[in-house]
């Protein structure tokens, strides 16, 4: 299988991305953020109860997020790999994927992570802002993801620096020039 880890703050594309992977690469798309968002639409409990943190811009509680993904995981074994969207987002999650890969005999192969500056993100989110009608697509609502981001979510860079997975991605271009980077390092990989 071919798992790969979209990596970056919020707004930096990681989603847009993640379309053209699948599309080009067949893998399962799995966003956390896009789990959380239709279990609120849905109006399930799990939902009701993540919805008080997305709103004010905190992580959800691991086990929540663990129950949703890992069922899906454990649905698609025959599947080509993964793509993992805002996921993993702190160090127990980083640590309890690779437990969970590992019974599954599948790690992760590669670890994208899309580099783009503070002030870019800002201009991004907020106009996804006007199209999205996301409620945590606020200015005020923004700093704290980005707060969150960088003191729970960045230190993970080091761990998968350490495990020799990640690959930093000039994040700044177009649509379609950041995908041809991304492009490149997975065909890379791949021995293509
Ligand atoms: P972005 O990357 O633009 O911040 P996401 O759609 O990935 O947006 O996430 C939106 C919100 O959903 C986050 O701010 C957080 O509250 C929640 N969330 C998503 N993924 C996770 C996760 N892995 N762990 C905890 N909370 C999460």
């Amino acid at each position: 299988m071919l798992n790969v880890i979209i990596f970056g703050a919020p707004g930096t594309g990681k989603g847009t991305q993640s379309q053209n992977i699948i599309e080009k690469y067949q893998l399962v798309h799995l966003s956390t953020g896009d789990i959380l968002r239709e279990e609120i639409k849905n109006g399930s409990p799990v939902g009701l109860a993540a919805k008080k943190y997305i709103d004010d811009g905190l992580l959800v509680p691991d086990s929540v997020i663990f129950d949703l993904l890992f069922d899906r995981t454990s649905k698609n074994t025959n599947s080509k790999g993964f793509i993992f969207d805002g996921f993993p987002r702190n160090n127990v999650q980083a640590e309890i994927l690779d437990e969970k890969l590992a019974e599954m005999q599948t790690p992760i192969s590669l670890v994208l992570y899309l580099d783009v500056t503070e002030e870019e993100l800002f201009k991004r989110i907020l106009l996804r802002a006007q199209i999205s009608g996301r409620a945590d697509d606020t200015a005020e609502v923004i700093k704290k993801r980005i707060e969150v981001y960088t003191q729970q979510t960045q230190p993970l860079l080091d761990y998968y620096r350490q495990q020799g997975k990640l690959i930093p991605i000039a994040g700044m271009g177009t649509i379609e020039e950041v995908f041809a980077l991304i492009e490149k390092e997975i065909d890379g990989y791949l021995g293509k």
